[in-house]
């Protein structure tokens, strides 16, 4: 059964922790994408799995076997780079045949698994051209071929889109997850861009300073990020984190202040068991919306900067005492700059962040 497992996983270079007691689980036929900001530990962690890497504690479990002494080859993965390098003197189809190589297979039985892989990945009409004759986006899929051609125990890629342009990494990213649902193997995939990783993986897990952070569907780690960071990192644009004091917790809500707006907005039950003091409130740009004058505990805020995004708009607005927020809204309604907006937070969509970051759920 293809399956990854990584137990209490720490690296150490020298004194500096790269990666600490990370666990996570991947399933046969399952994407998980290592998503986090450049030097959090996603390459170590996947080269620890890939054993180009030797863990400094933890255990590596690879189809159920611990491979922490394995060498890379006797772990039987396939990798995908970011900085794949085709051999410029082979053709495509030799360039996919290549791993096939150390299998003893016969020619015929190499052609046809070649011409198999060729053909999920619409090469099949390239394979006797050089890689300098072919486009940037099919030398990227040679590679993913020459990953898959074999029936290793899993896949690993590390950044495998970052090179190509934006209009190719999108085609790709769609056309990697076809391929990949279809072979059953668990895959990790190593990636800073979140809409890669919001689009490819079944599950995503958010690395912060070497630690895993949460580990979820791309919806869930959306809808109900763990803490401020995940919170943060995880959309576009950007969600709100205002400071606040919470001041009580009663009929599904919160009063809260606002630097010195006064508010009682929706809330989960957890927060209930809340102390008075500081928090942190999390409320997407999208999940406001703009009321009248005269309504009830609104968020107000003057727009001070005007961004048409195509069907939607987002607005930079200022509260009060000076704190941002942004707010998007639909195309058709117009707002104008210095225009004084009266903010109704979503109460499905309102996270509340205790003092160290902590998400407060029920
Ligand atoms: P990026 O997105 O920039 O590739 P990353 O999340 O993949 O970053 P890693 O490459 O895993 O991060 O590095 C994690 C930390 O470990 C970084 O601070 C890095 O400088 C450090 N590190 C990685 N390899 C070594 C090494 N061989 N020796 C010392 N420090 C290392």
């Amino acid at each position: 059964m293809s399956t990854i497992e990584i137990r209490k996983v720490t690296k150490m270079f020298g004194d500096f922790t790269a990666v600490k007691d990370a666990d996570l689980k991947v399933a046969a036929g399952e994407v998980v994408c290592l998503l986090g900001p450049s030097g959090c530990g996603k390459t170590t962690t996947l080269r620890m799995i890939a054993g180009l890497e030797r863990v400094t504690a933890g255990d590596v479990i690879i189809a159920g076997k611990n491979m922490n002494e394995l060498s890379p080859q006797k772990r039987d993965i396939a990798m995908v780079f970011q900085f794949y390098a085709l051999y410029p003197a082979l053709s495509v189809g030799q360039n996919i045949a290549m791993p096939l190589h150390y299998e003893k297979l016969s020619k015929e039985e190499m052609d046809k698994r070649v011409m198999k892989v060729a053909k999920i990945l619409h090469l099949d009409t390239v394979l006797d051209r050089l890689p300098g004759q072919v486009s940037e986006g099919e030398k990227q899929r040679v590679a993913v071929a020459r990953a898959i051609v074999r029936d290793p125990n899993c896949f690993l890629f590390d950044e495998p889109l970052s090179r190509l342009d934006v209009e190719l990494r999108h085609s790709m990213r769609g056309q990697i997850k076809e391929v990949l649902s279809g072979l059953s193997k668990a895959t990790v995939i190593v990636t800073h861009d979140q809409l890669e990783a919001l689009t490819m993986a079944d599950r995503i897990a958010i690395m912060r300073d070497g630690l895993i952070e949460q580990v979820g569907s791309p919806h869930e780690v959306f809808a109900k990020p763990a803490n401020v960071f995940v919170a943060s990192f995880i959309g576009t644009p950007q969600m709100n984190l205002i400071e606040a004091n919470f001041k009580g917790y009663g009929d599904g809500k919160a009063k809260v202040v606002f630097d010195k707006q006064e508010v009682t907005i929706g809330a989960n039950a957890g927060v209930a068991s809340l102390k008075p003091g500081k928090v942190t409130v999390g409320i997407r740009p999208r999940a406001f919306s703009v009321a009248s004058r005269d309504t009830k505990d609104t968020i107000d805020a003057q727009a001070e900067l005007i961004e048409p995004m195509g069907a939607e708009t987002l607005i930079h607005a200022r509260t009060i005492t000076g704190g941002d927020i942004r707010v998007v809204v639909t195309r058709d309604k117009r707002v104008k700059v210095g225009e004084l907006l009266h903010l109704v937070p979503d109460p499905a969509q309102t996270h509340i962040f205790d003092e160290s970051g902590k998400a407060v759920r029920a």
